[in-house]
């Protein structure tokens, strides 16, 4: 379980306003953080981490696909690859097509219209989410993360239209990932929405990087568990169990 401080101490609020900072906002922000990275590349295209988000336009995004299909010709070519092999005769285009609107989608979309609701009956009890499922892309191997995520929380004055969480969690997930880091963007978005008492974000999820490597231990069964716990799920014992039992499988 990771130890996190209680949500009145919040930090700096990254996730959510991200898209729409500056470029002297985003470059002092990496900098307070310690990053010295160049953020322009040598095309002109600015930087980002891989799981951040810069909305793009459509003429942006359709403007990826021949540069990226090129590069991943070139790629077939070094893996001796023949592209006059029918089945790869597209497939330096598919992979270009399945990577910026499909698994890194997240990072170039804005986010998800979320519905906030008051707290009329002054709800003091856990509200809960499970099943929802997490589709990602593990940033170190581009290989699949697939699971499921549970949100927990109990709310303060605003409750969370539980229908939009699962496209909050896409949004998320479709990027270059870590699973430690989804869990905690997940639950630093909910926080500045609905400033829930308490909250909690559990993802269990396969991990291909290491199954399909055959990674010593990491047979197709094999989960990782991260659990994201804060305020009153964080300070109550018997609270983060009610939670934990509750989202059991
Ligand atoms: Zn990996």
């Amino acid at each position: 379980m990771k130890n996190k401080k209680p949500l009145k101490k919040q930090k700096t609020k990254i996730t959510e306003n991200f898209y729409d900072l500056s470029d002297e906002e985003i470059e002092e922000l990496r900098n307070s953080k310690g990053k010295k990275y160049p953020m322009v590349n040598e095309l002109g295209f600015k930087l980002f981490d891989s799981n951040g988000n810069v909305p793009l336009s459509k003429e942006e995004i359709s403007e990826m696909l021949p540069l990226l299909e090129q590069k991943f010709e070139e790629v077939l070519d070094i893996l001796r690859i023949s592209r006059n092999d029918p089945n790869t005769t597209h497939t330096p285009a598919r992979i270009a097509r399945m990577l910026v609107n499909e698994l890194l989608s997240g990072r170039y979309q804005k986010p998800p219209v979320t519905t906030v609701f008051p707290n009329r009956k002054k709800i003091d009890e856990l509200i809960i989410s499970k099943g929802i499922e997490v589709m990602s892309l593990c940033s170190h191997h581009w290989q699949t993360i697939s699971g499921h995520c549970a949100i927990g929380y109990i709310p303060g004055d605003k409750i969370l239209g539980v229908s939009k969480l699962s496209r909050v969690v896409e949004w998320f997930a479709r990027r270059g990932q870590i699973q430690e880091e989804l869990g905690e963007q997940i639950a630093d978005y909910i926080e500045e929405l609905i400033h829930p008492r308490a909250l909690g974000v559990v993802i269990k999820a396969k991990h291909y990087c290491m199954i399909a490597r055959g990674v010593r231990g990491s047979e197709a069964n094999s989960v990782m568990i991260t659990s994201v716990m804060r305020g009153l799920l964080l300070e109550d014992f018997n609270l983060r169990n009610e939670f934990l039992k509750l989202i059991e499988e």
